[in-house]
């Protein structure tokens, strides 16, 4: 069978998935360890039986709902590749719009940063690639995800400080230009917990208490004792969590407080400047 087939098989067999097409090439370019381009380029190459079995046992773990992520251990993010794993949450498009709001606010200086729940180090990692002078912390509760994290920045020679605990409980005595975080924020009754990719993934990483607010709220009050006078923060939340999370900046006392849009439209990040006591 040639390429050219085995991709069209590939297809069809995907089929009933969110994304065949996507999927198959990204599992066929895996398997032949080969990037995009050769899957175009040479259609009458023969995949070897080997690569052929590989495949059927991938196609057939997707078919049961598992990430392609979490098929291939690797997923693209900020142009980064990560390793990832069913220890984290797998990074999220649209979090990038995270790190681009974190540029456009972060003094020309060198700053020191710090990432909470930083999972695969997606966030702190993209941030260290773009501002090699920062001092860029990353805080991971399970020590899985926080050996991956570590993995990662040796692996993109991206020097990040992954310490390992609860929120800000590695971080006693020390104050920031910028704290991030992309937190639990769901409930656990919400209905898109039970379809698609966050199957597999912890729910650590995705439910909170308090209709997916505690997190979130307990990282606005905490942060206000770690913030530099014009320190930034930035989360994540869910797209009817930003009415509730600008009135919670507000009432702890952070300034310049906006909500951002996903590339979807909807809100997805609240951020507000610290103004110092
Ligand atoms: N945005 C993710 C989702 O909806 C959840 C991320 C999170 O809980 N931090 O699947």
């Amino acid at each position: 069978m040639t390429l050219a087939e085995l991709r069209q098989r590939l297809r069809e067999q995907l089929a009933g998935g969110e994304s065949p097409a996507l999927d198959a090439d990204v599992l066929l370019c895996h398997v032949l360890g080969k990037p995009q381009s050769f899957l175009l380029a040479w259609p009458e190459y023969r995949p070897t039986p080997a690569e052929q079995e590989q495949l059927a046992a991938l196609v057939a773990r997707r078919r049961r709902g598992e990430p392609v992520a979490h098929l291939t251990g690797r997923r693209e993010f900020w142009s980064l590749e990560l390793e990832v794993s069913s220890a984290t949450l797998i990074p999220r498009p649209d979090t990038e719009l995270m790190v681009e709001a974190a540029l456009a606010r972060l003094p020309a200086r060198p700053a020191t940063l710090a990432d909470l729940g930083t999972g695969t180090g997606a966030i702190a990692l993209a941030l260290k690639s773009e501002r090699p002078a920062d001092r860029v912390l990353a805080v991971e509760f399970s020590p899985q995800a926080a050996a991956l994290a570590r993995r990662n920045s040796a692996r993109l020679v991206l020097a990040i400080e992954v310490r390992q605990g609860s929120w800000f409980e590695p971080l006693a005595g020390l104050y920031f230009d910028m704290i991030l975080s992309n937190p639990p924020y769901i409930d656990a009754a919400d209905p898109h917990l039970q379809s698609g990719d966050v199957r597999f993934e912890p729910a650590s990483a995705l439910v909170a208490e308090q209709a997916g607010l505690a997190d979130l709220h307990h990282i606005v009050e905490m942060a206000r004792a770690y913030l530099n006078a014009g320190g930034w923060l930035l989360l994540e939340h869910g797209w009817q969590q930003g009415s509730q999370m600008r009135e919670y900046f507000d009432a702890m006392g952070y300034c310049l407080v906006q909500t951002l849009r996903d590339y979807g439209g909807q809100e997805r990040l609240t951020l507000g400047q610290w103004p110092g006591r």
